[in-house]
């Protein structure tokens, strides 16, 4: 049965408050009644009054604790582009900054899916829209889980092209801002409409393994428990989690689509207070239960590219059965959740302001990370986010595979960073480069919207090491230079001047 609007305007507000009890209500309200008012006599495909959609917006962007300002732009994100309503008396009644998100996500709205060529372009215009203002692409996620989770009431070419590009534009996006809740939900969504069998078939799977696993980790869960409490150690919360489906169907497919080696279709988090408890957590449970080799993956020390962190670790646990544990403060996990979306949250206030912890180090990130290590004060930290304008890409380029992947690297980086950051044999046989489809030389410019062919030379046996002239990344460097001390040959080349051996 449908919600009525009333039931989901409470809801919104509820949400809202439980995080942020001093935001401006009669604000949200009004944008509420401005919306509904603007919509008055659309509805939806489902036959719901077309409010529902833009208010389901704003509860998914309250559910990551967002701010004011970005709920109500969630709230009148349709209503320029889709009724008599102009932009202008957004701007009057609500202020500049809603206005600018509103119209940021009304310029963004027309991506669509529509083969490969302009599928890098519209890649290309959502990353533009990101460098402008990185809130505009977190409420269009917001938007388009809900078409996503409404998409049986479309007609079915529409639901394909819809979760397609969901699927191939946006879940990519979402991943790489660290925003793994949202990547999952957006996946998870899309899934059945793109691969209907798979996704049956990856449903069976998961079920099964449910069934089977689930008593058997609320024991585990348990069990962890009473060892941290008999540790003295304090946690903040051990719950277990499923992986998201799609999630789950990729990992079998690199497996060969088998089961076996699989281990995390559940696993069990531990939530601590700080990092030291975090590593004091893993010594208990490798205390009770024998680690795996090699499977203990600290991303708190190497956090993935996209800012992840927390410990990972599997272990033969009660009778003989492997399981992954992974934990982290609640400060990760709020990050590991919403990535970016976690910096304009209530939350990571919170957490801040008790642990006295920094924002993880994430490159692009780091800009964001000053300022809000420089605004002591929490009222003004919100306020300050947005009015200020944060360049987090600031001396980053965004380019692109032929494929339409999105590689960022540092400013004026060349085809042999981007080739590395592809796959080390890609650099070590890298011998030419195509940008924009033109033939460029190795040691070229790049810069942000170019797409990056690399051609490779099978044959070729190493990097040259003359590229260390010319390459931007860490990551290309010491590939070389690795690469270069692994043979003896190359090594005599590197430390020889040229002259001396040409002679
Ligand atoms: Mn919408």
């Amino acid at each position: 049965m449908a919600e009525s609007v009333e039931q989901l305007a409470k809801q919104l507000e509820e949400t809202v408050r439980q995080y942020d009890p001093e935001a401006d209500f009669g604000k949200i309200r009004e944008a509420l009644a401005f919306a509904e008012k603007a919509h008055s006599g659309q509805s939806r495909a489902s036959g719901e009054p077309y409010i529902v959609h833009p208010i389901h917006t704003a509860l998914n962007l309250a559910d990551m604790k967002l701010t004011p300002n970005m709920i109500m732009a969630g709230l009148l994100h349709d209503v320029p582009e889709d009724t008599k309503v102009t932009l202008d008396e957004i701007r009057a009644k609500f202020g500049d900054d809603v206005a600018k998100l509103v119209e940021g996500i009304t310029k963004v709205g027309t991506i669509k899916y529509r083969g490969v060529e302009r599928y890098i372009e519209n890649l290309r215009k959502m990353f533009l829209t990101m460098a402008e203002d990185v809130r505009v692409v977190i409420i269009k996620f917001a938007d388009r889980l809900h078409n996503l989770e409404t998409l049986s009431a479309k007609p079915v070419k529409k639901q394909y092209r819809i979760a397609l590009e969901s699927l191939e534009i946006y879940s990519p996006i979402a991943n790489r801002l660290g925003m793994g809740e949202i990547k999952g939900r957006l996946e998870d969504a899309a899934f059945p409409y793109v691969l209907p069998k798979e996704f049956e078939w990856t449903k069976n799977i998961q079920q099964t393994a449910l069934l089977k696993q689930k008593d058997y980790l609320d024991k585990v869960m348990k069990l962890t428990r009473q060892s941290l409490d008999q540790a003295g150690l304090k946690y903040l919360d051990v719950h277990g989690r499923v992986k998201h489906l799609y999630s789950l169907y990729r990992k079998l497919l690199k497996h060969d689509r088998s089961m076996a080696g699989i281990h995390d279709v559940m696993a069990i988090r531990v939530i601590t207070e700080n990092i030291a408890d975090c590593y004091a957590a893993l010594g208990i449970i490798h205390g009770k239960w024998t680690p795996l080799k090699g499977r203990i993956k600290d991303y708190i020390a190497q956090p993935k590219p996209n800012g992840y962190r927390s410990l990972h670790t599997t272990v033969f646990c009660e009778d003989g059965e492997v399981v992954e544990f992974q934990i982290r403060t609640e400060e990760m996990h709020l990050a590991a959740e919403f990535g970016i979306a976690a910096h304009w949250s209530y939350d990571e206030q919170k957490a801040e302001n008790r642990n006295g912890q920094t924002t993880p180090k994430i490159d692009w990130m780091s800009q964001l990370a000053e300022i809000q290590r420089e605004i002591a004060d929490k009222q003004q930290y919100f306020k300050s986010l947005e009015e200020v304008k944060i360049d987090i890409f600031k001396d980053r380029i965004f380019v692109f595979t032929p494929q339409g992947d999105v590689i960022d690297l540092p400013e004026d980086s060349t085809p042999v960073d981007f080739a590395y950051l592809i796959h080390t044999d890609i650099g070590n046989k890298c011998m030419g480069a195509r940008v924009n489809d033109e033939h460029a030389s190795l040691d070229r410019t790049l810069k942000s919207g170019d797409v990056v062919e690399i051609i490779i030379d099978k044959s070729r046996k190493g990097p040259n090491p003359d590229w260390l002239k010319f390459v931007k990344t860490r990551h290309a460097r010491s590939k070389i230079r690795q690469y270069a001390r692994s043979s003896i040959s190359n090594w005599i080349r590197d430390v020889i001047p040229k002259k001396l051996l040409k002679k």
